[in-house]
């Protein structure tokens, strides 16, 4: 559903980007046209101006020139006497200087029939002398009265001129016509060679002034036939064939654009030429200047405008695109981050839950270890003082028999009034009951529940107690011991009554693996190694099989028939709880060797007990 909004979204952006372009395009291309139409426009006004004063200045030189000929005498004589040989030389020669001074083609003089009589070119092999040019239209209007002025190519000498005529009148006659002929080809000179094109026509559309050579005598609207007729009557043209020029518009509309259809012309090129076409009327209507200039620079500058529009459109497109895309990355980050995020809190979660339901599990059983191993410990320091119940009640029987052996000789004595020796028996009685009680509190304290917790113990009293507890079994096994214990006190941080419980132990299976044995000597040696307290039990029993050696720490591993194997196995936790460690080894001699080690911590040291 997202997608789809995203698409349509999208697709709504683009089309609004699309309608902006062509907007713009359209705007800004008409806007160009229509200011570079203008400009075009007002420029080639200006050149249409310039051309037309042009012409009109050049053809303004020889206007006047005939109306003055045709009022000298000279003139009127020639035609007065067209027969007087000396009068015409006279003639041919004045109208030559004239036609040198005002620089025109030729000047000549037609009588009332209009041959020529006299011309600036009299000398010249193409003279016009002799030649008749009544059917000229200057002829016509100027014999009738009135001054002439026509275009034509000169039927002599196939040039283009522009011919001035003027009736030479005589007692309110027309005896003549005096005509200057101007050379046209000096008009186009200035103006070959621009960018636009300048054309005089006639008015049949037929270009006879132009800067483009090749559209000379080129008809720019099809001749009808008429005007074909009105030509060779003229013969303006001569005898040349009036080619039509394939161009289309209207063309005696001013600033209106025209169509040159190339392709007519010439079968290579496709496009048409457009021109921008001002006209302006000339000489009594008789011509139309006009200008062509073509359009083509406007259309190389919209084909710009367009290029720079588009590549500016398709810029800021592709950065909107980046932009945007780099928005959709950083969001997809930002999403994947979140996600990513999300999951590795949900793992926290998952895992934090089950590690709690884990420790829960582990307090709980720890728990229920710490209870058991209580218990455990509490049955071993029974199993040890069943062990230990024989000789401890013999330890109790014998005092307690010499007390009452005192205390009936007491009577005795007391019955033959010795008092003195009663008073020795009762203080024996009182010392033999001390020593009872020492034996009991030694035991109580044994049997007593540790509370497991750690303090800084001085490790000497511990040994000598556990040496106190069982005293009266090594007696009752005649088993010797010796303890090295140094003068200084040594502290480690125990738990005074689980450590002695674990001496007694050591020295009970010690006792234990020596009762078969010769020399029944078990020693104890305290020492310290690098900050190590160890204290060690060595007998001179049966040692331990190889075999066993990796067992013995196992809990219930025993080789002894009524035993229970927890001793050891004991033993080791509790002195691991305390940072240290219990190793067992056989003596090179024979025998064992049992080793409590002990970091030494002479910090803070509490000697309370
Ligand atoms: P139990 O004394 O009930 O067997 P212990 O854990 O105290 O349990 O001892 C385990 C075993 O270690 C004994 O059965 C015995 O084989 C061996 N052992 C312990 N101390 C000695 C020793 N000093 N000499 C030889 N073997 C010993």
């Amino acid at each position: 559903m997202a997608v789809l909004i995203m698409d349509s979204l999208r697709r709504r952006v683009t089309l609004l980007w699309l309608f902006l372009y062509c907007l713009t395009l359209l705007v800004s291309i008409h806007w160009l046209w229509q200011y570079s139409y203008q400009q075009l426009q007002i420029t080639n006004q200006q050149q249409l101006d310039r051309f037309s004063r042009h012409i009109d200045s050049q053809l303004g030189h020889f206007s006047f020139i005939p109306q003055l000929l045709s009022r000298q005498g000279i003139i009127i004589n020639a035609l007065m006497a067209s027969d007087n040989s000396a009068q015409l030389d006279l003639t041919n020669r004045h109208l030559n200087t004239i036609n040198t001074i005002v620089g025109a083609s030729d000047t000549y003089l037609l009588d009332k029939d209009g041959t020529t009589i006299a011309a600036s070119n009299w000398n010249k092999k193409s003279t016009f002398i002799g030649n008749n040019f009544a059917f000229r239209p200057y002829y016509q209007d100027a014999i009738q009265g009135s001054p002439g002025r026509y275009f034509a190519l000169g039927s002599t000498s196939g040039k283009r001129g522009y011919y001035f005529s003027y009736p030479v009148n005589y007692a309110a006659e027309t005896i003549g016509v005096v005509v200057i002929k101007m050379n046209l080809s000096l008009i186009e000179k200035d103006w070959a060679g621009k960018e636009q094109s300048f054309l005089v026509t006639d008015l049949n559309n037929v270009v006879f002034i132009s800067s483009e050579i090749k559209w000379l005598y080129h008809s720019l609207s099809p001749l009808s036939e008429q005007q074909k007729n009105d030509l060779r009557e003229t013969r303006r043209y001569l005898e040349r064939k009036i080619d039509y020029v394939p161009i289309s518009g209207n063309l005696n509309t001013n600033a209106d654009l025209l169509k040159l259809d190339n392709k007519k012309l010439d079968n290579k090129k496709w496009l048409p030429t457009y021109y921008l076409s001002l006209i302006k009327a000339f000489d009594d209507e008789q011509w139309n200047v006009r200008v062509l200039a073509p359009i083509t620079p406007i259309l190389f500058d919209i084909l710009l405008l367009f290029l720079l529009i588009t590549l500016l459109y398709m810029l800021l497109y592709l950065t909107l695109i980046l932009i945007k895309q780099k928005q959709t990355r950083h969001q997809e980050q930002v999403l994947a981050e979140i996600k990513s995020k999300q999951k590795l809190e949900f793992t926290v979660m998952q895992r934090t839950s089950a590690l709690q339901a884990e420790v829960e599990e582990r307090h709980k059983a720890e728990a229920a270890l710490r209870s058991t191993q209580k218990e455990l410990i509490q049955s071993a320091k029974l199993a040890v003082l069943g062990q230990l119940s024989a000789s401890i009640s013999h330890e109790l029987n014998n005092p307690l028999s010499a007390i009452r052996t005192y205390a009936e000789n007491a009577v005795l004595f007391l019955e033959r009034d010795k008092l003195d020796q009663v008073s020795n028996n009762l203080s024996r009685i009182t010392h033999l009951t001390e020593r009872m009680a020492k034996i009991s509190s030694q035991l109580k304290s044994f049997a007593r529940k540790s509370n497991g917790e750690l303090k800084i113990i001085a490790l000497q009293p511990v040994i000598l107690a556990a040496h106190e507890l069982l005293k009266p079994q090594l007696k009752a096994n005649r088993t010797e011991l010796t303890m090295h214990l140094p003068t200084h006190s040594i502290h480690v941080k125990a738990e005074p009554i689980q450590l002695e419980q674990i001496v007694v132990n050591l020295l009970s299976n010690a006792l234990q693996s020596m009762q078969y044995s010769d020399h029944k000597l078990i020693e104890i040696e305290l020492i310290v190694e690098s900050d190590i307290a160890k204290i060690k039990v060595l007998d001179q029993g049966t040692g331990i099989d190889e075999a066993h050696l990796p067992h013995l720490f196992e809990p219930f591993f025993t080789t002894k028939e009524t035993g229970l194997g927890l001793g050891l196995s004991i033993s080791q936790q509790i002195i691991n709880n305390m940072q240290g460690t219990l190793t067992a080894k056989n003596r090179v001699s024979s025998g064992a060797e049992f080793c409590i080690s002990l970091p030494v911590n002479n910090n803070n040291i509490n000697t309370k007990q």
